[in-house]
């Protein structure tokens, strides 16, 4: 756990009480310092007092002798409408910061890494966290996935903390220099909380702030706001700025380009672009979208001394995320797949865009585009199976396409189902596919539970049942 004994001078609020509003007041209590917790559930609350922490409504005046008020990232402290307690607070002239922000003060010796984005940023934080445990770096790899800050051991010197930052979390963390940091793609996300794509930009830019050279900047330069980041931070002349693309050669940068990973950071010394590794050697990684977060992460590894070949090498052991077209089983030449994570349209083409027949179980609770922007990928479907709320509207939308499709309800029947025909046709390439474009709350208490349901049946299909 995170010592914070130098914050035991004055009290410290904590306003939230999720994981890691827990994790920082159970950090702070331990440290010795003066803690006070709220939140607005009432549950939440009780469970805070239950383990002994001194639950005290914040506000009314009696935020002065505060010296910090740590604010869990979830709760809007401008837009769309400040909480009361932001405006007290700041009103105090009191600091509202998130754990990421008590780590950085803890931990002055240790080096960060940084990792942001609209999409990609787990992965790419988990996938940088991989290659440098494979180095046996003493690391710690969270933030916004996993465990809370608050939670890791103490690195100090010498030690690496891998820190997946999202655009809420930037805009609480204020005296943290990355000494590399990632910005993978920008693409209109969250915009209400940040008042509009300004908002959105100038808090995802947070992740530069203070770097100077020698540390690394890596942008991803894939989308427009990103490039014009780019180009702000070259004449800015701070930090080294290597550019990554998923989409062809960027000079002095990372790329893939004609099936392969390129490295051409050595440009301004005169070298010429090396090839570093196939792209199919990286069986997790599938799809353009994630070739970006592999020469990102490759980027990172690199600025933070690896040389390439032990990259690449670690890279292709890198089993990928649960839930991200997480390849579950291949079973007589049929390939299960489970990308549950894929709650919109967009999220689910990058699935669709990966094989060529595919056996698509879809459906759930539906989003405002519905399956808006998939028409291009439709002569990939073999057949699709409906679950969930959708399945009218979805009907409807595959019946105007002249997608074949069935109605199956719940998910373990279009398992059986979808798996039975997979069997049956026995096609090359045949690729059983969880993508549903869809929440999951009608049948389902996460999308986490949902993969993991479909992981279950998968695995619960006998062999004999893909016999011919
Ligand atoms: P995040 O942590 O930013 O939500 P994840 O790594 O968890 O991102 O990936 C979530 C989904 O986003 C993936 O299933 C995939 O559909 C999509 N995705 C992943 N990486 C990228 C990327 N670099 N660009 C666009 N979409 C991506």
């Amino acid at each position: 756990m995170i010592d914070l004994d130098f914050l035991r001078d004055r009290p410290v609020a904590v306003m939230g009480l999720g994981t890691s509003g827990l994790a920082t007041a159970r950090a702070l209590a331990r440290s010795g310092v003066a803690v006070r917790v709220w939140d607005d559930d009432a549950a939440k609350r009780a469970a805070a007092a239950a383990e002994g922490l001194p639950v005290a409504e914040l506000g009314h005046g009696d935020l002065k002798d505060l010296a910090l008020m740590v604010w869990s990232p979830g709760i809007a402290h401008t837009h769309p409408r400040p909480h009361p307690v932001a405006v007290q607070t700041r009103a105090a002239g009191i600091d509202l910061v998130c754990d990421i922000e008590l780590l950085a003060r803890a931990e002055r010796a240790a080096r960060f890494v940084g990792i942001t984005g609209t999409n990609g940023k787990s992965t790419t934080t988990s996938l940088i966290g991989h290659v440098l445990a494979a180095a046996n770096r003493p690391i710690a790899v969270g933030g916004n996935l996993g465990i809370p800050v608050l939670s890791f051991p103490m690195l100090g010197a010498g030690g690496l903390y891998v820190l997946e930052m999202s655009s809420y979390q930037l805009e609480l963390t204020h005296s943290l220099v990355f000494d590399v940091s990632v910005l993978l793609n920008i693409t209109a996300d969250h915009l209400t909380r940040h008042g509009g794509m300004d908002g959105y930009i100038a808090a995802k830019k947070r992740i530069f702030r203070g770097q100077t050279a020698p540390r690394v900047a890596i942008v991803g330069v894939d989308d427009a706001p990103c490039r014009a980041i780019r180009d702000e931070l070259a004449a800015e002349g701070g930090p080294v700025v290597w550019p990554v693309s998923a989409e062809g050669p960027v000079a002095g940068g990372v790329y893939a380009a004609d099936g392969a990973l390129w490295d051409d950071t050595g440009f301004l010394s005169g070298t010429s672009p090396v090839r570093v590794a196939g792209l199919a050697a990286l069986p997790a990684l599938p799809g353009r979208h994630n070739h970006q977060n592999a020469a990102a992460a490759f980027a990172a590894c690199k600025a933070l001394g690896m040389d390439a070949a032990d990259i690449v090498t670690a890279m292709a052991s890198f089993p990928g995320l649960a839930h991200r077209q997480q390849q579950v089983r291949d079973l007589a030449g049929v390939r299960f797949v489970n990308d549950s994570k894929a709650t919109n349209a967009d999220a689910a083409e990058k699935a669709l865009v990966c094989y060529d027949t595919i056996y698509w179980i879809l459906g759930g609770r539906p989003k405002e585009g519905g399956l808006d922007g998939l028409d291009p990928h439709m002569s990939r479907i073999r057949h699709a199976f409906l679950i969930g709320e959708s399945s009218d509207r979805f009907a409807r939308w595959l019946d105007e396409r002249r997608v074949p499709y069935s109605r199956c309800g719940t998910l373990d029947v279009a398992v059986r189902r979808s798996s039975a025909m997979a069997f049956a046709e026995a096609r090359a390439g045949a690729c059983v596919l969880l993508s549903p474009a869809c929440a999951s709350w009608d049948q389902f208490a996460n999308f986490e539970e949902r993969g993991q349901a479909f992981v279950d049946a998968v695995e619960q299909i006998a062999p004999a049942e893909a016999a011919p």
